[in-house]
Formats: structure tokens, sequence, C-alpha cells
């Protein structure tokens, strides 16, 4: 057992990477244009945020959706992060474009449906090895925490510990919310590793009126990051429309949730 999980569960008080900043990835579920992404990209520049995701490839449970625009997604991300002076985050979904992808942008997504691809976690960790890129690895929606821990290690162990835990909901019987959210995740996190964890608020919640309550939960419950995906015009989305919040919802809610992090002593980047 590594020295971090020890410290976990022996009660000793949590190091490792965190701070008192909450770190918002915010952005479309996936690039769709130049146009569209400045838009999201100003107005998350214009919240004083520093990160910015999008979806270049994306994981598309029918074959015939969307599957997003590839390297000419990579392209805008890349302008969009130099001129707005943000982070870019965006998902890699297969071990040929990890080089690719890892030349474009800051920040490497591992999603849901590649939870237990360890050839693909273990290019991550290879290919950011030494750049130390950020990793955002995560959870699959039917995999125990011991399962994501121990397949976390597949990244790391390649030189990479610049990892980020991401909850984004669990299948379940219920069928209200898109998944059901493990909230629980955030403190059994902060007890069995030293890694930050982010909750992914929009995914779970599958509609956006309930993205709020969910992301103030996440701070409520001690995250260190929250993802939440914003569109300029979420009704006509190529994906994830009926999830994603305006750019006003979303500014709205940033001023709610700076509230909310203050009383915790934090505060959003
Ligand atoms: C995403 O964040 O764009 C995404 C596809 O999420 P998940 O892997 O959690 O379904
Ligand atoms: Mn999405």
């Amino acid at each position: 057992m590594s020295e971090s999980k020890l410290k976990g569960v022996t009660g000793l008080p949590d190091l490792g990477t965190r701070t008192d900043e909450i770190t918002i990835f915010a952005g479309p579920c996936s690039v769709e244009s130049e146009e569209q992404f400045n838009e999201v990209a100003e107005c998350v520049a214009g919240l004083g945020l520093h990160w910015i995701r999008g979806g270049a490839f994306k994981p598309r449970t029918n074959p015939h959706s969307f599957q997003g625009l590839g390297e000419d997604a990579l392209k805008i991300m890349q302008s969009a992060g130099q001129r707005y002076g943000l982070k870019t985050l965006t998902e890699v979904m297969d071990s040929a474009h990890c080089e690719m992808v890892h030349s474009y942008v800051d920040g490497l997504q591992v999603g849901a449906r590649n939870f237990q691809n360890f050839s693909l976690l273990k290019n991550i960790g290879a290919v950011t090895a030494e750049s130390h890129k950020l990793v955002l690895f995560k959870r699959g929606f039917a995999g125990t925490i011991s399962e994501w821990l121990a397949a976390t290690d597949y990244i790391t162990m390649e030189g990479n510990d610049n990892v980020v835990l991401c909850e984004r909901g669990l299948r379940t019987f219920e069928t209200a919310t898109r998944f059901t959210l493990d909230i629980s995740a955030v403190p059994v996190i902060h007890k069995q590793s030293l890694l930050p964890i982010c909750v992914d608020v929009s995914h779970p919640a599958g509609v956006r009126d309930l993205v709020p309550p969910l992301a103030r939960t996440a701070i409520a419950a001690g995250c260190d990051s929250i993802m939440i995906e914003v569109h300029p015009d979420p009704q006509h989305a190529k994906s994830d429309g009926a999830q994603q919040l305006t750019p006003s919802q979303f500014e709205e809610l940033i001023h709610d949730l700076r509230e909310i992090a203050a009383v915790f002593g934090k505060r959003l980047v």
C-alpha cells in the first residue's frame, strides 16, 4: 500500500495537492465551432476562472450521434486557451490519440467508459510523465472506489501523479436522475487518497435545473473541484443539451457558489 493511502486510512491530516481553492472545469459538452467555444471561453475567463473543458472525441452510446470534431476541436481549444488565458481540458478515448491530444491541451480527461481501459491509462500516464499535465480521471458508472484507486495507479506508476479523481454518478435503479451522484465519494476519497476530488455535477443531473443544487452539495461535501457543462445555446447543442447551462445561468451559479465556498474558507478558481 502506498504511503498516501496509509495516511488516509490512519486518519492523519490530509496533505498532498489539496488547497483552499476549488477549481472549476466549465465548458461545453462538445466543441462544435470556434464561435461556440469562444463564447463560453469569454464567459469563463470573465468570471476569473482558470480552466475550460470541451469534448473533441465524444464517447457516444449511439454511433450515429455526433462524434466530435477531433483534431479540429483541439485546434479551436488551443487558440481559445491562448486568446482568453485559460487552461484546456479534453477527453482522450484512444491510445492512438494520446500524443496528439497532449500536444494541444493542458489537461487530459479519462471518461467513465474508459475507467478500466488499463492500456489507455498507462499510455496517458506515459505521455504526461515529463510534462506532468493534469489528468482528470472519471469514475466508471459501475466502479467501486477501491477499483478506482487501483486503476489510478496505472496512470501514476508511469510517472505522473498530477491526477484529479472525478465522481460523475453511478448507474443505479433510480431513473429520476441520469446517474446517481455518489456524494460520499468526496469524503471517502479524502480519507483514502491524497489526490484531489472533482465532482461532475452535469452528467448525473441530466437536466439543468438539478445542476445548481448538486454543485452546492459538492462544495458542502468538501470537493476540490467541480465540472459543469456550459453551452451558449443548449437547445441546439450536439450533445447533452438538456443538462448544459447557458452562460448567464452559469454566471449566476458561480456567484452563488463563491458565497458557499467562502463559508468553508475556500475560493473558486
Ligand atoms: C464528458 O465529460 O464529456 C463525458 C463524456 O463524461 P462521462 O465520461 O462522465 O460520461
Ligand atoms: Mn456531456
